[in-house]
């Protein structure tokens, strides 16, 4: 049965940190696993080349088969593109190939190359209503570690952004680009985004950097970041060897349960994260 409440609407939220290796597709497809095994339908689109997200979705992702490149570059329809995830009902995913990899310079001399992924999901979410197929409550966008076409696509895209953030030396570093970069999209491209959420990852509470770090990341946003924090746990990071979530590897490991929490905590935030009228400040974390 369902535990989680549904949200009034589908919530389109981007997964970002352009640093490499903090947790963003570990936190994409294990969040969305969380959501959709307490009945609530998702979606992960894979918007990193590299095709992680895909692997530990279980979905097919060989070069030439329908993905996220067919959706930006050709134009074609999600739906032409969607895969059911093998393991976990209600879970679907759009896949990542190697044909991504050429995109983001193939997008420049494209019309509306910032709007493409928005047009394609909504256009989704609107045919499935129409033709009176269940709702999609979550869409998640994992994204590369970078903060170019790709990315902003994935912004233009969202109304929320989730940061996960790895609790170690530098992690706030780079944040105040990645706000600057967000409050550019709101200005210009999509006013609706903001940041909701800010997850601790891969964090050890034994150590005093994990515990400062974390510290510095809650005094900065005290109303985004998650009271859950994920621990280092190999049994995540084993998961995607077999295609598979942790949340269905090995369900009752600490980093399963970790990662339902989180999930929990971000369908019962609701879109309250952080009041619209807060606007987020760059500079005081430039400073780390
Ligand atoms: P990103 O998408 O930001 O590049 P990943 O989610 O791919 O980061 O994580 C980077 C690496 O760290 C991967 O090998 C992943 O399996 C591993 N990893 C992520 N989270 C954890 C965790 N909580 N415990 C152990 N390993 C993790
Ligand atoms: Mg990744």
């Amino acid at each position: 049965g369902r535990k989680f409440p549904r949200p009034p609407k589908t919530r389109i939220i981007t997964v970002a940190n352009q640093k490499g290796g903090v947790g963003k597709t570990t936190t994409t497809v294990n969040v969305a696993a969380g959501l959709a095994q307490s009945g609530l339908n998702v979606l992960v689109i894979d918007n990193d080349p590299q095709g992680n997200a895909s692997t530990a979705l279980g979905i097919e992702h060989r070069a030439g088969t329908p993905s996220v490149y067919e959706i930006l570059v050709e134009g074609e329809s999600l739906a032409s593109t969607i895969q059911q995830c093998p393991d976990v009902p209600n879970l679907w995913g759009v896949p990542a190939t190697i044909d991504l990899s050429g995109s983001e310079i193939e997008l420049v001399s494209l019309v509306s190359r910032e709007t493409r992924l928005r047009k394609a999901i909504d256009k989704y979410l609107a045919d499935r209503i129409a033709a009176g197929e269940e709702r999609i409550d979550y869409v998640l966008i994992d994204c590369p570690p970078s903060l170019g076409l790709l990315t902003v696509n994935a912004f233009v895209a969202g109304r929320e952004v989730f940061i996960p953030i790895q609790c170690e030396y530098y992690a706030l570093e780079g944040l105040s680009q990645l706000l600057k970069t967000i409050d550019l999209i709101r200005s210009h491209l999509n006013p609706e985004l903001r940041v909701s959420s800010i997850l601790l990852t891969m964090y050890d509470g034994r150590t005093n950097l994990a515990q400062q770090v974390a510290g510095e990341v809650r005094s900065h946003f005290p109303a985004e970041t998650f009271k859950t924090t994920i621990p280092r746990s190999v049994r995540i990071s084993e998961a995607p060897s077999y295609g598979q979530t942790v949340m269905t590897y090995d369900a009752t490991s600490t980093g399963a349960l970790a990662y339902l929490q989180a999930s929990r905590e971000l369908a019962e935030r609701g879109q309250g994260g952080s009041s619209p009228r807060r606007a987020m400040q760059a500079e005081p974390v430039g400073a780390q």
